[in-house]
């Protein structure tokens, strides 16, 4: 993992009342800008508020296509952010260089961050620490369905690859991950772990709100 290069404040110039909000210190955590159900539009506002964010780049592919003066090819890069705690974030980026594709992911994953609650739901387990998922959840992208099952403490992440690393993110230890449909695409088992997570907090008040 690789800690994120940051915006310096200095240079900032929100463009968007929340963000104004930020740079003035009228809003100090992400928590306010959670339970007070604002969009981020800025990923400025993530880097003044987060100072361990970790990136992980999932895939990159070359995507191309035919237009009318010839072929032209783009990377695309799925890159997901989260601070090992509680909070996750999924963007795709697409540009002519790997590394542009990589920056505009990042920067659409910090707009797509969410909390994630985590708990002991696991049966077997009854600790009642934040190790694991509170309950089984489930999410859809494409074809792949991806269904997270709370784990006892000891257990590890019991799931493919990009699951681990997004799991990783998101600060959960013990888990079982199963998934069906075209699990080789990465695109899409990533952004179905995305949503299981999202899935987490669903059902929740702000109020239940724990970070
Ligand atoms: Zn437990």
């Amino acid at each position: 993992m690789s800690t994120l290069e940051k915006t310096s404040p200095g240079t900032w110039v929100p463009r968007t009342s929340l963000g104004r909000m930020v740079l003035e210190g009228k809003i100090t955590s992400l928590d306010e800008i959670f339970s007070q159900g604002y969009k981020i539009r800025e990923s400025e506002i993530v880097d003044m508020l987060l100072s361990n964010l970790q990136q992980e780049v999932l895939n990159i592919n070359l995507v191309q296509k035919q237009t009318d003066a010839g072929e032209r090819s783009r990377f695309r890069a799925v890159v997901a952010v989260g601070n090992g705690d509680g909070l996750i974030g999924l963007g795709i980026g697409k540009a002519s260089r790997v590394r542009n594709a990589i920056e505009k992911g990042i920067r659409e994953a910090k707009l797509n961050l969410y909390p994630v609650r985590r708990g002991c739901g696991s049966w077997e387990c009854g600790c009642g620490e934040p190790h694991t998922l509170p309950f089984k959840v489930q999410g859809k992208s494409g074809s792949v369905v991806v269904t997270l099952v709370p784990g006892a403490k000891g257990l590890g992440l019991v799931a493919g690859n990009t699951a681990k690393v997004i799991l990783n993110l998101a600060g959960i230890k013990d888990c079982w991950s199963k998934s069906t449909g075209a699990t080789r695409t990465v695109a899409s088992t990533s952004f179905a772990t995305f949503e299981a997570l999202k899935n987490t907090v669903k059902m929740m008040t702000p109020k239940d709100w724990s970070m």
